[in-house]
């Protein structure tokens, strides 16, 4: 699908969605990119009840708190969410940049802003030499549609929530064999009890163990090797879901030629550009002097960005500097 926009917003943190906000009080329509299936960046995917204390005017505000309230604060501007996708490429179009992502969109924009965090949220994978030759065959790291795995032989390999929530749930409709290194599990304490009943019910098998190796072919899996005290065993399966979390990774950013030192963009402290005009970088993906990796920081880089990105977009009108206060075409927005 190919999409036009003012801006592209690559992150969905609680960066990119004040961005949303930022960029909408100067008229300029935002869509974003992330690699999660959600938004809110660290927040949703790392802390979502945990409290933060350092939001201004905010004593305290739970971490997914904070992302619902920044994302009722965007709405009005109706930000278009790209998710489950990473941003690959950029290639600049005359005065448009074209940023694809990994499902194949195309999104073209005038300005990029890179509100990356400390990069993409990937999953951490088994340690497996072949294993890409099975991914989003019969290997997968995440569940869109579970009807795909009706009536067959499945291997779920972890101990946290996502495993055991998806070995209760698939149980349903397969054959569910759940593997993990040891019977201690790092998951809500309903879904371990729930699990043990299912496995003592037979309805679920549980194996001691790790995986060390792959057979198939096509891309399709006949059977799994996996040790137990050093004992080489085999499982015939049809699918391994392996649950071993998420790691962030700056990823493809690296190679779109900004100055980027240690995994953080550089950038200038008046309008957050990078060394490439129109791209700018904020939130936790840049450094400058004196940079904090703060909520807070990001916000006021967002508001600073927003400025220049005004300038790029109109570069015939005049940005009239208005409080929001006393500006009547956002309460007409926000029906207030
Ligand atoms: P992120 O929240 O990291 O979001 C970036 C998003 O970009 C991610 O969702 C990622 O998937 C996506 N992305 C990256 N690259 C790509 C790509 N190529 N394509 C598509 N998507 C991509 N800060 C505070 O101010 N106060 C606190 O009390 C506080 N407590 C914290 C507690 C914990 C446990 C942790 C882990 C962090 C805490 N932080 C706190 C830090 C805070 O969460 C970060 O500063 C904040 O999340 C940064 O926001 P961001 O939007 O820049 O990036």
């Amino acid at each position: 699908m190919k999409y036009n926009t003012d801006i592209v917003i690559i992150g969905a943190g609680p960066v990119g969605l004040f961005a949303v906000f930022e960029l909408g009080l100067l008229n300029l329509k935002c869509h974003l990119i992330d690699n999660l299936d959600k938004i809110g960046g660290q927040c949703s995917e790392l802390y979502p009840e945990k409290p933060i204390y350092d939001i201004p005017s905010r004593p305290s505000v739970l971490a997914q708190e904070l992302t619902d309230n920044l994302m009722e604060q965007a709405k009005p501007f109706n930000p278009v969410f790209h998710l489950s996708q990473q941003a690959e490429k950029i290639k600049k179009n005359g005065e448009f940049w074209e940023i694809t992502t990994s499902t194949g969109n195309i999104l073209t924009s005038k300005c990029i802003v890179i509100a990356a965090g400390a990069g993409s949220f990937v999953p951490r994978k088994p340690p497996i030499d072949n294993i890409e030759i099975f991914e989003n065959k019969s290997v997968f790291y995440s569940i869109k549609d579970k009807s795909m795995f009706k009536d067959k032989n499945i291997l779920i390999a972890g101990g946290g929530d996502s495993a055991l929530d998806w070995t209760i749930e698939l149980a349903k409709i397969s054959n569910v064999t759940l593997i993990h290194r040891r019977k201690d599990f790092r998951a809500a304490p309903e879904s371990v009890s729930k699990m043990l009943e299912l496995e003592k019910l037979k309805k679920i098998n549980f194996i001691m163990g790790q995986i060390s190796s792959i057979k198939g072919e096509n891309g399709n899996i006949s059977e799994i090797g996996y040790k137990n005290d050093d004992k080489l065993n085999y499982l015939k399966t049809n699918y391994l879901i392996p649950f071993y979390g998420l790691k962030m990774e700056l990823g493809p950013i690296a190679q779109w030629g900004l100055n980027i030192n240690e995994n953080l963009i550089k950038v200038d402290t008046e309008k957050f550009e990078t060394s490439v005009s129109s791209i700018f970088a904020i939130g936790d993906i840049n450094t400058y002097p004196g940079k904090l990796k703060l909520i807070l920081s990001g916000f006021h880089e967002a508001a600073l960005m927003a400025q220049q990105c005004f300038l790029y977009c109109y570069p015939d009108k005049k940005n009239v500097f208005r409080y929001t206060t006393s500006s009547k075409e956002l309460h007409k927005k926000l029906g207030v």
